[in-house]
């Protein structure tokens, strides 16, 4: 036999990889500490045996799309859902990117944005953060206006750093995106972590999507739920390449029930919050670089810089934190998402000892 061969635009790819080990204490994937209330599995069981399992589900998603628009105060053909935010951005670099196209982002970020572009043929552009890891928006405006992308990212809390971008940056990025004709993709999977909405920037004409995600602060990261809020014809073009019943019955109940428990939502955020300043305080005191974050987890250094050991000390405590030393930009760096506050103190311990 004859193998069939990769696509010759993918045969250097790396796949996406976020390494499992078996430990007691896991903070390494930005996922909720903690499962959803006990009611809300009690009334997706409720809502499961109400669905009609011979038949496809409904495509449009109505109900929980009108559900989701209510709680950012937009129609329902403002919202694109989808199987988590990854799907969501999937979706909008197959129908505004691919090939002959370019898209843009600010490294370091998440790394999918341009994984899943390549993936679709575009050219992508990485522009470098400052030394502080913010966007530069004289840098970015400039590079908008020479390369034209079709597609720019912008990830606000951005991972991994967690950093938090002006309401000036998102602006005059958004501003010559427009004037270029392309499109400003705003990534806020850890958006109710910090005080900025972008979704107060939406509008008719304006070229932006602001993607969100179901599995950080809804603690349903089992469930890959994610959606998007934008203008209702961009919409209209996502739902032409979308597959035909892709997001099914049980999710679409699932992420309906989700919306009843806002309270407990917002509960949870806040204690995750307040945690967060917890270890931000504790990682200083003990000489670690942190950055401050607006997110559910933390990028810090070491005092004496030495990421990767200082990983390896930790998972021999049983304490797994997402190991970034070794990627562009982040020499020396981990990332410790926020837990419970055992799990919390459980690494808190676990790191002073690994850098007595
Ligand atoms: N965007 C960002 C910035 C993320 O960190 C993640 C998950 N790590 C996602 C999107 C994708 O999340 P999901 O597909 O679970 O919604």
């Amino acid at each position: 036999m004859t193998r069939p061969t990769i696509r010759n635009d993918l045969a250097a790819l790396e796949g996406y990889h976020s390494p499992q080990v078996d430990v007691d204490v896991r903070l390494n994937t930005n996922e909720a500490p903690g499962p959803p209330p006990v009611g809300f599995s009690e009334a997706v069981a409720v809502a499961a045996k109400g669905i009609a399992w011979h038949r496809y589900p409904d495509r449009g998603a109505t109900d929980l799309r009108t559900a989701i628009g209510k709680l950012h105060g937009v129609g329902p053909e403002q919202v694109f859902c989808a199987n988590g935010s990854n799907e969501v951005l999937q979706t909008v670099l197959l129908t505004f990117a691919g090939p002959g196209r370019t898209v843009l982002t600010f490294e370091p970020t998440y790394a999918l944005h341009g994984h899943i572009a390549r993936l679709t043929g575009a050219r992508t552009i990485e522009i470098d953060r400052d030394e502080k890891f913010f966007v530069d928006p004289a840098v970015a405006v400039e590079t908008i206006l020479a390369e034209r992308p079709a597609v720019t990212f912008l990830c606000s809390p951005n991972n991994p750093t967690g950093i938090v971008e002006p309401t000036d940056t998102i602006t005059a990025v958004l501003a010559a995106v427009a004037e270029v004709g392309g499109l400003l993709v705003l990534d806020e999977a850890y958006g109710q972590f910090s005080p900025f909405a972008g979704e107060s920037l939406l509008g008719d004409e304006t070229p932006l999507v602001v993607s969100r995600t179901y599995s950080k602060t809804w603690a349903m990261a089992g469930a890959r739920l994610g959606y998007l809020l934008a203008p209702s014809w961009l919409i209209d073009d996502l739902e032409k390449v979308v597959l035909p019943y892709h997001l099914d019955a049980m999710k679409q109940a699932a992420g309906l029930v989700a919306l009843d428990f806002l309270d407990e939502m917002e509960e949870r955020v806040s204690s995750i919050v307040e945690e967060r300043g917890r270890i931000e305080a504790e990682l200083n005191d003990m000489g670690a670089t942190v950055w401050p974050s607006g997110a559910n987890f933390i990028l810090f250094q070491p005092p004496q810089a030495n990421g990767d050991e200082i990983w390896q000390r930790l998972v021999d405590a049983s304490v797994l934190v997402r190991n970034t030393s070794g990627w562009d930009h982040l020499s020396g760096c981990l990332r410790v998402t926020v837990g419970t506050p055992e799990d919390n103190t459980r690494f808190l311990t676990a790191f002073r000892e690994a850098i007595a």
